[in-house]
């Protein structure tokens, strides 16, 4: 099988949002200074896309000896909770960036943020507004024609302060009044005719619980925190772009520091869904055991797979950041990590669907530790023992009564490795009723201790085994993709049913054998099983039976370790 990305480049290249600072670096703009944020809402889990977006606003502040912030965008008190904050903290530290003391929350703003409202009514820049959030999108009008002003628009600025005083009080109920910016019906941006900056909600704030029934809409919040931080540079994505002559319109009627917001693309890839809101619907329908599901898109979803933050540092730099929107490929993700994962997990032998091997001329009693390398990429990571005896499981599909001709496995007559064991041969099977193979009888050669042969002769396969009685039952997970259509992230159309979409498949609970070094193993650590692929040991894996997460298979298909005659 070919391998669309191979070629993928190693180093984080060089992209236009590094460029912009390199030269505002040079120009000494904002002192020379780089300071970004990473302004999460606390309505979800983070997922891979936001590491996008972390690697690059993490990145950029470090590679300039700058700072990067946390900050909870957190202006919408009725989809937010602590949960969510709690999460994003444990997963923007696992992929390995430290906000330091600088964790803030918009909701800390939101006095300055009111203090500024009445800053802009005064100058007569806002008005209170009566028009219902219907009658407000109907006189914004349509694209290529003004809107109309809103019959409030004219209000005196005593009479916007006052109402406004009263809407902060808790006078009016929901959505009975709004403050508006006023700035241009007429303007071909629908971002700047006159929108809203404040609309009444009696909800209580996971932060600021009843202090407020009024909240500031996220245009009205974003520059304004960006500004009240120090930020230099607002890296955000490309949908935004429309929002900038808002971010501006703001700041500059505020006369207050006056960061620069650039946008990149939002990271799409395929077979995954990175909507918040639609993975929130997986996660409380039961489609997926928790927003940690392993095959969820999340960060703690990828981190309970097995995924290692190197790796997913790794694929943010090698996506790169652009400005037009695209779709990657699952596979350049998968790439980076079996790149990863080959260089740092452990090895350790486990058989997934065991058949029995006696080998007939091995003594009963007999127990041999044999060695082997826990990483042939880490030389540090040493040896262990792998005890060996005259019955072994190996995988079912290493013999073949009736081999095809590429076939060099073991069959009756021909003589294999174990790996890191004895060259063993086949001279006989036992089968069921049903004719399934049961016992597999081999005899080993006591010369080829190790797997080395003395005498030079050449086996063309090398597979691997466990001892029988010496080996752990353990449960394997295996996941395949959660949707079967290349990009469930852009189906735009809200009556359509993205569950429809879902793999039935993607999840198969097997068992299997293992080594008993297994014993030693923790939750969440990281192992190549060889010939099978990597797995992770599940973060809830305890007691007599070991779960294992399948993170990715090998990059090699059976038929690709067949032809290469291992
Ligand atoms: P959603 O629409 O799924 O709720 P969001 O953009 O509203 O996503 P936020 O919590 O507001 O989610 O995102 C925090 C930051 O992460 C923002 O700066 C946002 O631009 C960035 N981000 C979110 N999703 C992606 C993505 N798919 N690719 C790159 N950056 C992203
Ligand atoms: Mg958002």
């Amino acid at each position: 099988m070919s391998n669309p990305v191979e070629d993928a480049p190693e180093l984080p290249r060089s992209n236009f949002v590094r460029d912009i600072i390199v030269e505002d670096v040079r120009n000494g703009k904002n002192q020379a200074r780089v300071h970004t944020r990473f302004p999460p809402e606390p309505n979800g889990y983070l997922h891979i896309g936001h590491a996008k977006a972390i690697c690059l606003n993490f990145g950029l502040a470090q590679e300039f000896g700058g700072q990067c912030n946390l900050r909870f965008d957190d202006t919408n008190p009725t989809k937010e909770e602590v949960e969510y904050v709690d999460s994003i903290m444990e997963d923007v530290r696992w992929l390995g960036f430290d906000w330091e003391d600088r964790c803030y929350y918009a909701s800390d703003y939101f006095d300055q943020l009111y203090e500024w409202a009445v800053q802009l009514i005064k100058a007569g820049k806002a008005f209170v507004c009566d028009l219902s959030a219907d009658q407000i999108r109907e006189y914004r009008g349509i694209p290529g024609q003004p809107g109309r002003n809103s019959p409030y628009r004219d209000r005196t600025v005593e009479e916007n302060l006052d109402l406004f005083t009263r809407m902060k009080a808790g006078e009016f109920p929901d959505g009975a009044r709004t403050l508006r910016a006023k700035i241009d019906m007429a303007s071909p941006n629908f971002n700047m005719r006159d929108p809203v900056m404040y609309r009444i909600l009696h909800a209580s704030h996971h932060r600021t619980g009843d202090k407020w029934c009024i909240y500031p809409t996220y245009d009205y919040t974003h520059g304004e925190s960006d500004s009240i931080e120090g930020i230099t540079h607002s890296i955000c994505t490309l949908e935004f772009e429309d929002h900038r002559p808002l971010y501006d319109w703001y700041l500059e009627n505020l006369g207050i520091h006056h960061p620069q917001q650039i946008e990149f693309d939002r990271l799409h890839l395929s077979n995954t869904m990175l909507s918040k809101r639609k993975l929130l619907h997986l996660v409380q329908r039961g489609y997926v055991s928790g927003w940690d599901d392993p095959r969820m898109p999340t960060l703690s979803g990828f981190r309970r797979r097995g995924y290692s933050p190197e790796a997913i540092r790794l694929f943010c730099s090698r996506i790169g950041v652009s400005k037009t929107n695209g779709l990657i490929e699952l596979g350049l993700l998968e790439h980076s990590l079996r790149e990863e994962l080959n260089r740092s997990s452990a090895r350790i032998m486990a058989v997934m669907d065991p058949v029995k091997v006696v080998v007939d001329n091995y003594p009963d009693d007999l127990v041999e530790e044999m060695d082997a390398v826990n990483n042939p990429e880490d030389p540090a990571a040493g040896t262990r023992h792998v005890p060996f005896s005259k019955t072994l499981y190996i995988e079912r599909e290493d013999f073949r009564e009736n081999p095809p001709k590429q076939y060099h496995r073991l069959t009756i007559g021909r003589e294999v490795r174990l790996r890191y064991a004895y060259l063993i041969t086949c001279t006989s099977v036992e089968k069921d009723a049903s004719g399934e193979i049961t016992v597999i009888h081999c005899t080993y050669d006591p010369a080829t201790r190790g797997g080395n042969t003395p005498d030079g002769r050449k086996v063309k396969s090398t597979i691997h085994w466990v001892s029988a009685k010496h080996s752990v039952d353990f449960e394997a997970r295996l996941y395949e993709q959660l949707f079967n259509e290349e990009n469930p992230d852009t189906e735009e159309d809200p009556n359509k049913d993205f569950t429809a979409n879902l793999n039935p498949k993607s999840l198969e609970v097997r068992s299997g054998k293992i080594e008993p070094s297994v014993r030693g193993a923790k939750p969440l650590d990281r192992f190549q099983f060889e010939r099978l692929g990597y797995f992770c040991m599940d973060r809830d894996s305890t007691g007599e039976k070991p779960v294992f997460n399948r993170t990715v298979g090998l990059r090699d298909t059976w038929a690709k370790i067949e032809s290469k005659g291992r």
